[in-house]
């Protein structure tokens, strides 16, 4: 477990903070931004890597940006994918005129934020581009490769698409090399103590003693078999096996080689796997190219290794060789990579001026109803933090009780501070939280209060219609980025079910508040008849099986948020349908 830290909640900004003030001779925050660059920022016709995802994985991610690397990493708090905000002001900050690569592991969160980002980033002419991690071969079949969720291969994928980009490829080249380093990469990893937040004294799952999890994932989330514990030689073959049989298409007898320590795993032990790893790989007849054994891509102080094989062929080889200088990784020497004169700072579009607001009294007075429903909607969501962990811990990452709060609490301070009407209050809200609280329900939650907010406007008190009307419009804007259907197991099978039972209760000439109180038992009901499901998207979906019986987190938390803000709406005099 973590020992050492202020306030758990701001730990992963005083770790940038200190990352940055020592690695200052190779990196630098990215200005007013979640995210580190190379020293220098973007250079002049060059294409730049920006990997991410949360933080926890150290070296990965920001710890390999640097020359022959990536030039950028997004950070987000533990485990939590960043937000789209500060995943576009990356991007901008490291155009430098011939692109931008982003590469990252395949969680949904993630694919979310940086796909709202790459949208904002094209939409001003940076020609941005989005390469996938694949390489978890315990999350889907061969078949369904796409769906395979990005673990330690990352290293792989981001050192060659890094290499590529710094002997000045174009982004078509660096985007080709990149997907073609993803599909022939395959991981597969085992777990023997699950980690712990820090903050926190329990483990996020634990492993029953005399058993190894096999398939962990990096987020600790539990593996897809808990099998009896080997020795060493057993499990370097166990480890192999499956990698062995699931050669990529054109693979050759040449591999980069990765194995990988998650954090609680002593180097001397990975040394004694390798003895066999090492041996088993030449008996198959391959040969090993600047194989590396260390911890590249952690899980806090997760114990457990993972294995890594990247098929080479001779471009791969080229890139994967290169010389590479990063606070966390260096090989060879990086004297004579082509120079790129660093690219002068993009003027500053800035944020659109905050002009002033035209918001009449009555939608004023209703922002004041929107900020009692925030208010409300934190004080549910402290109270039940632990639990919603524990209910996401069960087959996701144990963080949606603390990305509910962060979120909620970044909403209700922007909704504090904005002094214009009730959209304009619900929008800054909507912002806020998915900037904080990253992950996938950060910006689900975001893009729904963002369009509450549109659809309820700055003039009158909103009506029950427009506050349905709303919902709706979020429910299609969540449906758009996330892709998941009733029925899935998410948030959406309470918020859909809730908004059918308002809708109708209005039709019914029911005041508002009192539709609005009946369809919250509706949305209670349907979060806690969402246990028998099984998860077909997000990160619970590899261990959908783990999922069943327990109710989703997603789920819970909207029931219990709505039902929160239910007496904020009921306060509100003299209302209209
Ligand atoms: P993360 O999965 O990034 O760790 P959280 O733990 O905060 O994010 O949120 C998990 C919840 O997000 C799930 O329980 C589910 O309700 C919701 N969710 C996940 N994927 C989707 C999706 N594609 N559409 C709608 N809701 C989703
Ligand atoms: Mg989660």
């Amino acid at each position: 477990m973590a020992h050492i830290y202020d306030d758990p909640a701001a730990f992963k900004d005083d770790m940038v903070a200190g990352y940055t003030s020592a690695y200052a001779r190779y990196i630098e925050q990215v200005p007013d931004a979640s995210a580190v660059m190379r020293r220098g920022g973007a250079r002049q016709g060059k294409v730049s890597v920006i990997i991410g995802g949360g933080c926890g994985h150290y070296p990965a991610f920001c710890g390999v940006v640097g020359a022959g690397f990536a030039d950028g990493a997004v950070i987000g708090d533990i485990f939590t994918s960043p937000s789209a905000e500060q995943a576009y002001r990356a991007a901008r900050a490291l155009d430098g005129g011939a692109g931008v690569l982003f590469s990252f592991g395949n969680y949904a969160g993630d694919v979310m934020n940086f796909g709202v980002a790459q949208d904002r980033a094209r939409a001003e002419g940076t020609d941005c581009r989005t390469v996938l991690v694949t390489d978890d071969i315990a999350s889907a079949p061969a078949g369904e490769l796409t769906k395979r969720r990005g673990i330690a291969g990352g290293f792989c994928v981001f050192k060659i698409a890094g290499a590529a980009a710094d002997r000045g490829d174009s982004i078509d080249e660096v985007e080709r090399l990149a997907i073609k380093a993803n599909d022939r990469t395959r991981t597969f990893g085992v777990g023997f103590a699950g980690c712990t937040l820090p903050g926190q004294t329990e483990r996020l799952f634990t492993v029953p003693d005399g058993e190894m999890e096999l398939g962990l994932g990096i987020h600790g989330e539990p593996g897809i078999e808990s099998v009896p514990r080997t020795n060493a030689t057993q499990l370097a073959r166990r480890l192999l096996d499956p990698l062995l049989t699931e050669r990529p298409d054109g693979a050759g007898d040449r591999v980069a080689v990765i194995l990988n320590g998650l954090g609680g795993t002593k180097y001397e032990e990975l040394f004694v796997l390798w003895k066999t790893v090492a041996a088993v790989l030449a008996e198959a007849g391959l040969t090993l190219v600047l194989p590396e054994v260390g911890e590249l891509v952690t899980s806090l102080d997760m114990g457990g290794a993972s294995l890594t094989l990247t098929w080479l062929d001779e471009e791969l080889e080229e890139l994967w060789v290169a010389p590479a200088e990063t606070p966390g990784f260096r090989r060879g020497s990086v004297a004579d990579l082509p120079r790129f004169e660093p690219a002068s700072a993009r003027a500053d579009q800035g944020q659109a001026a905050a002009g002033t607001s035209t918001a009449d009294d009555a939608s004023r007075a209703a922002a004041d109803t929107v900020r009692a429903a925030l208010d409300a909607m934190l004080a549910t969501a402290i109270e039940h933090e632990t639990e919603l962990g524990r209910i996401d811990a069960v087959a996701g990452d144990g963080d949606h009780g603390t990305g509910m709060v962060r979120g909620l609490r970044a909403a209700t301070a922007a909704a504090g501070d904005c002094a214009g009407g009730a959209g304009e209050t619900l929008d800054a809200a909507g912002i806020a939280f998915g900037d904080r609280a990253g992950g996938t329900s950060g910006i689900l939650w975001g893009l729904l209060l963002q369009a509450v907010g549109r659809t309820v406007g700055n003039t009158g008190r909103p009506t029950g219609n427009q506050l349905a009307g709303g919902i709706r419009a979020g429910i299609d804007d969540v449906q758009r980025a996330g892709k998941a259907q009733v029925g899935d197991k998410t948030m959406l099978d309470a918020l859909v079910p809730f908004t059918d039972a308002f809708a109708a209760g209005l039709d019914a000439g029911t005041p508002c508040a009192q539709a609005w109180s009946s369809a919250c038992a509706v949305a209670t009901q349907a979060a806690a008849d969402t246990a028998p499901m099984t998860p077909k998207v997000g990160r619970a979906r590899p261990l959908a099986q783990r999922s069943v019986g327990t109710p989703d987190a997603g789920a819970t938390s909207m029931a219990l948020c709505l039902t929160a803000a239910g007496p904020a709406l009921a306060t509100t005099e003299g209302e209209q349908r």
